[in-house]
């Protein structure tokens, strides 16, 4: 992959950069800024070295138009402070203000622009629609970087098509990432661990599906448990249950077992009737969870298994809160796990938009870890061993 020194003199030069900065809001406030912190030292090195720097980024899903609910605005104060210098706004994507704004641009400076989801071209599925998107991106500046890991899977404008347009190179950020996915993907540490949790079964089916042929031991818990719970033909209550995915999840306790996989389920659960910071809550066998309520979190017989399941392991990835870690009734399990993926001695790494800020939001050292990814569809789409198209773009000759 194509590094920034393979860009050759930057000095004075217009870099646009590809950045990562789709943090959660509450009501117009950051609450966890660490992609803002991941993507500064790639733009203080090009700042430093005297390049004029316009960062584009998206964040949220607006609906490909202006939505001030989708504004980077916030984003642009946080930056600024982490980098220690002014951080310029444009109030548009490479409409009149950004190219007014990118031609004053001194050496050594930052620009960002607005939400480059405000133009419904930047995810459009037509070549052409993305392609002129993609052109006026290109024309504020004379050099690309992406350093957006967590959009490299997508076939985006500014992550695929402007790389096309201008002499590009990774990051250090998407640099680093990909590094560590390497080490995981090719001849990992045994044995080599794998936690998942989350919502959903189906966003994970893909990469489950491909590591059942690279792990020692697979730990599932979270919302995505009970449908494997169900397909053991345990009864999972109210709890998230995706009923079209329990034949798959069947075969994938079959398939795991025939490779001599070791896939371990929670024994218990913690339940509760609602979803809510003061809900009443209790712990019941996996294979009891009463019809009226629904399982919101692993429970602590479970996090001792999982724990023992991966306190030998020099490998771990891991990936999905174990329960809904955002209440505080809830947040044990995923504590739990944390603590023990954290406290291997080997190569620990946490992808995941939510697990990176439960992370964080639970007040576990980040430096516990080998890595965390900024990336979650990104790296899980990189074992799945998928061509990530933002990835083959900057990849030499
Ligand atoms: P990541 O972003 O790390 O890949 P996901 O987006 O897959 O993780 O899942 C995160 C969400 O899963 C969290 O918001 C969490 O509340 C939710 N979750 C975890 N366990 C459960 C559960 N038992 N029931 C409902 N939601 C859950
Ligand atoms: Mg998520």
């Amino acid at each position: 992959m194509r590094t920034v020194d393979d860009l050759g003199e930057i000095a004075g030069r217009t870099v646009l950069v590809r950045s990562d900065l789709n943090v959660p809001l509450a009501d117009g406030r950051i609450t966890d800024d660490g992609r803002i912190r991941a993507s500064v030292p790639t733009l203080r090195a090009l700042l430093d070295r005297g390049a004029r720097v316009i960062v584009c980024a998206h964040l949220g899903r607006p609906k490909g138009a202006p939505d001030p609910r989708f504004s980077l605005r916030p984003v642009a104060d946080r930056l600024g402070e982490l980098l220690g210098r002014p951080v310029q706004f444009a109030p548009d994507v490479a409409g009149p203000a950004s190219v007014a704004a990118a031609s004053a641009l001194a050496d050594g400076s930052l620009l960002l622009l607005e939400n480059v989801r405000f133009e419904a071209n930047e995810t459009s599925k037509d070549d052409a629609e993305r392609g002129a998107f993609a052109d006026r991106l290109a024309s504020l500046a004379q050099l690309y970087v992406d350093d957006a890991f967590g959009a490299v899977h997508r076939k985006h404008a500014s992550v695929y098509d402007v790389a096309q347009r201008l002499p590009s190179a990774a990051g250090e950020l998407v640099a680093a990432e990909v590094a560590v996915l390497r080490r995981l993907t090719s001849d990992p540490q045994r044995p080599y661990v794998v936690v998942l949790g989350g919502s959903k079964v189906s966003d994970k089916l893909a990469v489950i599906e491909n590591l059942i042929g690279t792990v020692d031991r697979l730990l599932i818990g979270g919302g995505m448990c009970f449908t494997f719970l169900k397909a053991q033909g345990h009864d999972v209550g109210g709890s998230l249950l995706e009923q079209d995915m329990v034949q798959t999840c069947r075969e994938l306790l079959e398939s795991a077992a025939a490779r001599g996989v070791e896939l371990v389920l929670p024994v218990d659960v913690v339940v509760a009737a609602e979803l809510s910071e003061d809900a009443e809550a209790s712990v019941v066998p996996a294979d009891a969870i009463p019809a009226d309520l629904k399982g919101l979190d692993i429970g602590p017989a479970t996090v001792g298994l999982f724990r023992q399941r991966i306190a030998d392991a020099r490998t771990v990835f891991w990936n999905g809160p174990m329960g809904v870690f955002e209440l505080t009734p809830f947040a044990e399990g995923t504590r739990g796990v944390a603590r023990a993926v954290a406290d291997i001695d080997g190569t620990s790494v946490v992808g995941g938009g939510d697990s990176a800020a439960a992370v964080r939001a639970l007040g576990i050292a980040e430096d516990d870890f080998s890595h965390i990814s900024t990336g979650g569809g990104a790296s899980l789409e990189f074992l799945e061993g998928k061509t990530l198209p933002g990835l083959t773009v900057l990849e030499s000759g």
